[in-house]
């Protein structure tokens, strides 16, 4: 139920300045590397560069030091990816024989490199990141890596196959024999009348592509194409669910996302509390945290990455900012969510004119009576 920033290219180059670089790629041999290899690709990677992780829908590779990384997201996408990137800002690459796009930023002291490549109805996007200090270091290994990339043959793994069924803003993907075959007109009811609360709940007026449902038998399932599920992709307006996944979540991180063109606080609390807060599911989220509380007493830590490492997170998230829309107001809290500000306890600060622990605390001392 994680959600993943999106690319945010577009916003990103109209930010800030941008160097054009060039494609060209040296020509050194790798010394020593390794091979990392899933359904859609295979790369090679410096041996001093760790295990790579598979995060949702990424695969992280990263440096022993720290100092580069590499991500590589392979998402189903039929629309033409030109569209996704200025012509004038970006440059053609030519990777295993695909024509794809390089453009590289400089942001906050950071240098990231995208490539973004198309096949099958797929969407690959690389994305390197180095200080800019450590740019130069990590040069030679992402050009290695990029040359060193190979499409696997997926062609039967593509989602190009899955059945499609439209109902209203959402289209709903599913393959032959899915689980949902048989029910797929009660289960899209289902999401659209979620899709209509949250719209309505979070006054969004939907004007933007519909949004694309890809629906899983089993978390098995989603491994076979390299995700982790389930998932949304904001701005993407793209959605990676199990079948059974509460229909709500997903659905309000892709609405969420438009309350104010994209821009949304960097706080897995408050998105992962707004998210579980309109699941849809009816839940008493504030009693569920009470008798948590009750029976573990213990301090609750939600803030900064605190809040991943807490296994009753989304419980007590949702609770959370069921708190502060219902003492402070909707209205507030939507200005809080939907704002540019990136530092969580600074937001806390201009928002709420407190502490973001003080609002925990007085959130913890309401529920004691709840
Ligand atoms: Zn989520």
């Amino acid at each position: 139920m994680k959600i993943i920033k999106r690319v945010s290219i577009l916003p990103i180059l109209v930010l800030i300045s941008f160097l054009l670089v060039s494609c060209d790629m040296k020509d050194e041999e790798m010394s020593e590397s390794k091979t990392y290899s899933n359904v859609y690709y295979t790369i090679k990677y410096p041996s001093n560069w760790r295990e790579p992780e598979l995060i949702a829908p990424k695969v992280f590779f990263l440096k022993d030091d720290n100092k580069c990384s590499l991500d590589i997201k392979a998402l189903p996408y039929k629309d033409s990816i030109e569209d996704l990137i200025p012509k004038d800002e970006s440059e053609e690459c030519i990777i295993d024989g695909n024509k794809g796009y390089k453009v590289k930023i400089e942001e906050n002291n950071e240098i990231i490199t995208f490539y973004l490549i198309q096949k099958n109805d797929m969407l690959f996007e690389m994305m390197f990141k180095s200080q800019v200090d450590d740019y130069k270091n990590c040069l030679a290994s992402m050009d290695q890596m990029i040359k060193s990339f190979e499409f696997n043959d997926f062609e039967s793994m593509s989602f190009a196959n899955w059945n499609q069924f439209t109902i209203e803003n959402i289209e709903v993907y599913y393959p032959n024999n899915s689980v949902i075959n048989d029910t797929i007109e009660e289960w899209g009811k289902d999401r659209v009348e979620a899709f209509n609360y949250i719209t309505e709940y979070l006054d969004v007026q939907w004007e933007y592509e519909p949004i694309k449902m890809y629906v899983f038998d089993s978390e098995e399932h989603g491994e076979q194409y390299g995700l982790q599920l389930g998932f949304a992709l904001p701005g993407y307006n793209h959605i990676f669910t199990l079948h059974n996944q509460y229909p709500g979540h997903e659905l309000a991180h892709c609405v969420s996302y438009y309350i104010n063109n994209g821009e949304r606080i960097d706080s897995a609390l408050i998105n992962e509390g707004l998210a579980t807060h309109l699941n849809m599911t009816g839940k008493d989220y504030h009693r569920m945290t009470a008798d948590i509380l009750q029976e573990k007493s213990y301090t609750i830590k939600l803030l900064g990455d605190d809040f991943r490492k807490n296994e009753d997170a989304y419980t007590f998230g949702a609770s959370f900012v069921k708190y502060l829309i219902d003492k402070y107001s909707l209205e507030l809290f939507k200005e809080f969510f939907a704002q540019n500000q990136y530092n969580e306890e600074e937001s806390f600060r201009e928002f709420y004119d407190k502490e973001g622990n003080v609002l925990v605390n007085e959130w913890m001392d309401y529920l004691k009576t709840y």
